[in-house]
């Protein structure tokens, strides 16, 4: 494994139950999208140690039709601008619209979405944390080379109940502690 200070200082979140509340209903309109306690502020730090954070979520909502493309992007205006508010910064959003049923190679645990934010940037994956709440999170980032790690929001702790993680998989109390871990990789000898 490369090193901190060689791997790429980037890091990908999945979104419901990772930044925002999720729910067994989807996440349909702004008014839905809440934020978690702190998801924000963490998000802030992350940037502030000069992480570029990439969000990648699965959205079926939009092929299931409960929610159009204009929502989602007014929900995502909603996260950014909630987000700003904060002194934090995204600097993308990846989305897989699709339905399960349609067979695509980017919904997660299928790591699609993660090769493209590799071209995108431009980086080796290798080592990059990527954060998530449910299984098929950290089975994507296993299979694009990232470090699974599992936060206990959302999913999360049922998740960890159930078992079977991937190998290697870090366990993390929620975004905050997340963004305590990326500040000491940065500063250790502030810590
Ligand atoms: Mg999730
Ligand atoms: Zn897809």
């Amino acid at each position: 494994m490369p090193t901190s200070l060689a791997r790429p200082k980037l890091v990908i979140l999945d979104r419901d139950g990772v930044i925002n509340q999720d729910s067994p209903d989807f996440v349909k309109s702004p008014d839905e999208w809440i934020p978690l306690p702190g998801a924000l502020e963490a998000i802030a730090r992350m940037h502030q140690a000069g992480y570029r954070v990439v969000i990648a979520t699965n959205q079926s909502g939009l092929g299931r039709g409960l929610f159009d493309a204009a929502t989602l992007n007014a929900i995502h205006a909603k996260l950014k601008t909630k987000l700003a508010k904060a002194n934090g910064v995204v600097d993308a959003i990846f989305i897989c619209p699709h339905a399960p049923h349609e067979g695509c190679a980017c919904r997660k645990p299928l790591p699609g979405m993660y090769r493209s934010i590799a071209q995108r940037f431009e980086v080796d994956l290798q080592g990059v944390p990527s954060v998530g709440d449910s299984l098929r999170d950290l089975q994507a980032a296993a299979a694009a080379g990232c470090l699974p790690w599992l936060v206990l929001t959302g999913n999360g702790p049922k998740t960890l109940a159930k078992g079977g993680l991937p190998d290697g998989t870090v366990v993390w109390q929620d975004l905050a502690a997340v963004a305590e871990a990326l500040e000491v990789a940065v500063h250790p000898e502030e810590h």
